[in-house]
């Protein structure tokens, strides 16, 4: 992810994000942040850069050509197909948050634009800028902390910048909670001990307990989202009455990604953050009528889960269909055995098969083998090498041979699995779905796929895993 920030005071904005985690993701080429100064670009022999404001008022205002010379110089350097923002950090935008850092998280480029003095032409705004964000309500002299504040949040959000997978899913704002109290040694410190709970060892009682005072914190000290967290786990209390069917929706409220946008007796409407579907689950013919106009129109892709929504939804949204998939569900909260399928320390079995991450070396064969597959069909070449980036394709190999392939969508859902036909029959398929289940199971998540009806392959292989079906479909539907 690029950051590009247009300021008369670059040096501030470098020199404060070159340490710690910010620091070592510009190393490691995670992330790249310039500062540009806008002063550079002035067409004044003094290099001025602020003049007064039209009809009167306190202070000076910075000029349009300057900003807006800079900022072409910057976008002339951002390839064409990347994705971009161009934020004017201001306090008369929206309020900056753990979920505008999310969304922003998923572009390419981000241009951030500081203003100083009293702010900046509003012509030049009016021309470049995408999005208003403030970062609180107070005024600053400068964006240059706004924009620093908006590169840290959203930088940990990179894949791979904070070296550990989980741990931006584990804290405060992820599923509208606050991070339980954490300790670490000494045990006893100014007489108080760590709680014994978290010295015992049993991780199942330490997550409860976790969970529960992370609960405790936010109602006492944010209740407005206590309320949040509460009215998303009542819906899922509705939706786990039928668990098999709506696991894709109770797994993205488990997992803290998902927003609540409307419920209406047992119907239910969720946004999943990370991909922007919409989930509905419940039988309302009118469930969507009566939706705000404004969230109506803001549904362009979404998954149903009762046939006789298709046509209600057809006729609103004018979503056609896209694909009609059973739920599968591994219940049990045991991992699978793994003896004589693959082994957990990466060695090969006796036959020969280990199980590991598919690098980006992969991608084209594994992109014409989903071309070319008698099932399986997975048709965005860019979707699967974002897969393998962001580590979550996983390859079967005989020798040095790929014998087989798995992934887990974005959705966090497993899938994508194939093996090559030569490899069939050896329980490679086996072997990849046990592997993905124990994966999911270690993270304390439920692990489940969604089989396209007519799968037959894959049927016999979850079946075969004591993974349950759902009895009637879910059916994706989206824009043409
Ligand atoms: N006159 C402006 C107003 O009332 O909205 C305030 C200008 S402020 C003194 C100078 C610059 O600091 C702004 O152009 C903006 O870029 C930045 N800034 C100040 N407060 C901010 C905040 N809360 N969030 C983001 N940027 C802020």
């Amino acid at each position: 992810m690029n950051f590009h920030v247009l300021t008369l005071f670059p040096e501030m904005v470098e020199n404060g994000l070159k340490t710690s985690i910010t620091g070592r993701a510009i190393e490691e080429g995670k992330i790249s942040i310039d500062a540009t100064n806008i002063r550079d670009f002035s067409e004044d022999k003094h290099k001025k850069v602020d003049d007064y404001p039209y009809g009167g008022g306190a202070g000076m205002l910075m000029q349009a050509q300057p900003v807006y010379d800079a900022y072409q110089h910057v976008v002339s350097q951002i390839p064409e197909n990347h994705k971009r923002r161009v934020v004017y950090v201001t306090p008369q935008g929206y309020p900056f948050t753990q979920r505008t850092a999310e969304q922003l998280a998923k572009n390419d480029d981000l241009i951030l634009l500081c203003g100083h003095y009293e702010g900046i032409d509003e012509r030049v705004l009016e021309e470049i800028v995408t999005d208003y964000i403030s970062i609180g309500d107070y005024v600053l002299t400068g964006g240059e902390l706004a924009a620093m504040v908006m590169i840290d949040a959203i930088s940990r959000l990179v894949p791979g910048v904070l070296h550990n997978e989980m741990s931006a899913e584990t804290e405060s704002f992820h599923g509208y909670l606050l991070e339980y109290p954490q300790y670490t040694r000494p045990e006893e410190w100014h007489e108080k001990m760590v709680p014994e709970i978290l010295l015992s060892g049993n991780q199942k009682k330490i997550e409860d307990w976790k969970l529960e005072e992370a609960k405790k914190r936010t109602m006492k000290r944010r209740p407005d989202l206590y309320d949040q967290y509460f009215a998303l786990h009542e819906c899922k209390d509705k939706l786990m009455l039928n668990k098999t069917l709506n696991m894709d929706m109770i797994e993205s409220i488990n997992r803290g990604r998902a927003i609540l946008i409307a419920r209406d007796g047992n119907d239910v409407l969720i946004q999943d953050k990370e991909t922007g579907y919409f989930h509905h689950s419940g039988t309302k013919k009118d469930f969507f009528m009566n939706l705000p106009k404004e969230v109506r129109l803001s549904i362009k892709k979404i998954v149903l889960h009762q046939e006789e929504m298709v046509e209600p939804v057809h006729k609103l949204l004018n979503l056609q269909y896209r694909l009609v998939c059973y739920q599968s569900v591994y219940t049990p909260r045991e991992r699978l055995p793994i003896t004589g399928l693959y082994r957990a320390d990466g060695k090969p079995t006796e036959n020969g098969v280990t199980i590991r991450p598919l690098t980006m070396e992969y991608v084209d064969e594994v992109q014409y083998t989903y071309d070319h597959a008698d099932y399986q069909k997975v048709q965005d070449k860019d979707y699967i090498k974002e897969r393998i980036e962001k580590g979550r394709m996983y390859g079967a190999f005989v020798g040095d041979e790929l014998a087989g392939m798995i992934g887990v969508h974005n959705d966090d859902s497993i899938g994508m699995l194939y093996v090559y036909e030569k490899y069939r029959g050896k329980r490679i398929g086996t072997a990849l779905q046990t592997y993905m289940i124990n994966k999911m199971i270690d993270l304390g998540w439920r692990p489940y796929s969604q089989i396209m009806v007519g799968d037959e392959a894959s049927t016999k292989i979850q079946r075969s895993l004591n993974m349950f079906l759902s009895k009637t479909p879910i059916i994706w539907m989206g824009q043409d």
